[in-house]
């Protein structure tokens, strides 16, 4: 089935610096919720998804004001900027002309051919792809008719039409999305675009839900596509602190090996041998490995009886004992330490190992 290799076989598109698609990992990427205007909340906001790990931002621009705010934004971030735009063509070329680095808009909705070539055009003349965003809630009326009602295949038409657009004007830095609310219509509606062309695809589960269900909801669509290769980028879709979109994101890739750098956890499963208060370790040593980059493994175990066994693949890991913890690396315990002490303990050795992969 074509999908199988498709992440990889698509074609590379550059995003200010960062290239999405062909033989590159995927990019984490997630949306501001301030008001697009008010430079001094984007940009904090923006600093705090940088810093939790977000590759690529997008910002609203309904109006003007947004536009004209983007040089001013874009100075004082380090990711690519995209500009999200619905419709109007003049917001869509004040954000090129202000340094976008990435427009979404639908070149079908734009209106006439003149005003759509002259953003096509202006996109060409700054190098900055266009991401066509189709999302079954907002399908063209025609394509409805035409279905009945909003299905993978109309979604995939709906692309197709909007990439014919850029392709006429011989614009061919195309990246694009088919988001749906309903996990199996968005799964399907990927799997049936990964095999009618080959532009990077910007995976999403839209209007998901919480932190709490659109998490799930989310990486279990996505993580279907993941698995038979398809998507080039991801935005996880949730109505909380987008900060937590950029951890999901993380966590989604980690779970397929595709985060090269990222520690990941393995915690105990949970019995009644419990010897620790094991809950709030783990939530601390979890927050912890967020900000470290590089592939280490850490173990939280419940118990030295059967703990460090069961952790047998973990670099680093403590387990509960009465009153201590172990400290074990690869199954073999290395040291006792403290019980209250634990935990700071584990942290010094986890920066050890860091520490030894960034000098390789
Ligand atoms: Fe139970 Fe210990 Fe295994 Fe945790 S590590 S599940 S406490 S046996």
């Amino acid at each position: 089935m074509a999908s199988i290799t498709h992440r990889t076989q698509t074609r590379p598109v550059k995003v200010g610096n960062v290239t999405i698609g062909g033989s590159n990992e995927l990019i984490i990427q997630s949306m501001t919720t301030t008001k697009t205007h008010d430079v001094e909340a984007t940009v904090a906001e923006i600093l705090r998804l940088e810093e939790a790990g977000c590759q690529i931002v997008r910002v609203a621009c309904p109006d003007m004001r947004a536009a004209e705010a983007i040089p001013e934004i874009k100075k004082r971030i380090h990711i690519p900027l995209v500009v999200d735009i619905h419709f109007n063509y003049k917001l869509a070329l004040k954000a090129i002309e202000g340094g976008a680095d990435k427009i979404r808009i639908n070149p079908g909705n734009i209106g006439s051919r003149e005003k759509t070539e002259a953003v096509v055009n202006a996109a060409k003349a700054k190098g900055i792809p266009i991401r066509i965003g189709v999302n079954a809630g907002s399908l063209e009326r025609k394509l409805i008719e035409k279905y009945g009602y909003p299905t993978a295949d109309a979604m995939v038409e709906s692309a197709l039409h909007h990439i014919k657009i850029l392709e006429d004007l011989d614009f061919h830095d195309i990246i694009v999305s088919l988001k749906a609310s309903d996990v199996n219509l968005a799964v399907e509606a990927y799997e049936k675009a990964a095999q009618a062309f080959d532009y990077p695809l910007h995976l999403g589960i839209t209007e998901s839900g919480t932190k709490f269900s659109g998490s799930i909801k989310s990486a279990a669509g996505l993580g279907i596509l993941l698995h038979k290769g398809i998507g080039n980028t991801l935005r996880i879709s949730l109505s909380t602190d987008p900060v937590e979109e950029v951890k999901v994101a993380r966590e989604l890739l980690k779970s397929f090996g595709l985060a090269a750098n990222a520690a990941t956890l393995i915690s105990c499963p949970t019995c009644g041998r419990i010897q620790m208060n094991l809950f709030k370790v783990v939530d601390e040593v979890e927050e912890y490995i967020q900000k470290i980059k590089a592939p280490i493994k850490v173990a939280v175990l419940g118990c030295a009886v059967n703990g460090p066994g069961e952790a047998r693949e973990a670099d680093i890991g403590i387990a509960g004992g009465k009153g201590e913890g172990l400290l074990f690396r690869h199954g073999e315990v290395i040291r006792k330490v403290p019980e209250d002490k634990m935990v700071e303990e584990l942290k010094i050795e986890i920066d050890k190992l860091a520490e030894e992969h960034y000098k390789k």
